[in-house]
């Protein structure tokens, strides 16, 4: 409680000499914002204020929240996949990074003195100061792993994912045209992109191949763990 006092103070303070309007209705915005959980969008912070009695605009919300990204109070990331962007509590002097499971978009925070040397070493090695970093792993979390079948459809697979094709289903036309673009079963692949609509890109080999959503829920595949 001591850290969000101290915090709400300097706040007002910095707010105050910046001449910034509607202070006490900010004050709130950092006092819901201070006490949600780490990673939270814009959308859902106005969602909780709301739950508590107070109804701000989405516009002043996210208007303060950049305000307080500007002094230092919080920090945006726009993780891949994820669609909005997330803010989070920046607690000065302590840094970290992120791991981001890209199908329950869980977000799990590290520290690694090892990668915080090698990321000194590489930038000296270029001839750089480091100033600052940010490092995103993403990764499918150990419980969506289990849940998920051996074998699914491409449609299925996320970005960056190797697996081996196993299966084409549905009529003859489809599995010729599959195999007149060079894809075949035993093959492996990579998936380049993948938005869950739209068009799907993969690497077999050193071809990209490119397949409507449709095409892609008729290829099944194993991904190699
Ligand atoms: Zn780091
Ligand atoms: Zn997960
Ligand atoms: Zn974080």
């Amino acid at each position: 409680m001591e850290y969000l006092n101290r915090e709400k103070e300097q706040f007002k303070k910095l707010f105050e000499t910046e001449g910034i309007n509607n202070i006490n209705d900010r004050v709130k915005v950092l006092e819901f914002f201070l006490q949600s959980k780490q990673h939270i969008t814009s959308d859902e912070l106005t969602e909780i204020a709301l739950k508590n009695g107070d109804s701000f605009s989405k516009f002043f919300v996210e208007d303060t929240l950049n305000l307080m990204c500007k002094f230092g109070f919080a920090s945006k990331n726009r993780f891949d996949n994820n669609g909005g962007i997330k803010y989070e509590h920046k607690h000065l002097g302590r840094h970290h990074d992120h791991i981001i499971c890209v199908k329950c978009q869980k977000i799990v925070e590290f520290n690694s003195e090892n990668i915080e040397a090698l990321k000194m070493k590489a930038a000296a090695a270029n001839d750089f100061y480091v100033l600052q970093h940010k490092m995103e792993i993403y990764g499918i979390c150990s419980a969506c792993l289990k849940k998920r079948p051996k074998v699914i459809s491409l449609s299925m697979a996320k970005a960056g994912e190797r697996l081996i094709v196993k299966d084409v289903i549905g009529g003859v036309k489809v599995k010729m045209r599959i195999l007149t673009m060079g894809l075949k079963i035993g093959d492996e692949i990579e998936i380049i992109t993948n938005y869950g609509r739209g068009e799907l890109v993969i690497a077999s080999g050193y071809n990209r191949l490119i397949f409507g959503q449709g095409t892609a829920d008729k290829i099944f595949a194993e991904p190699i763990t």
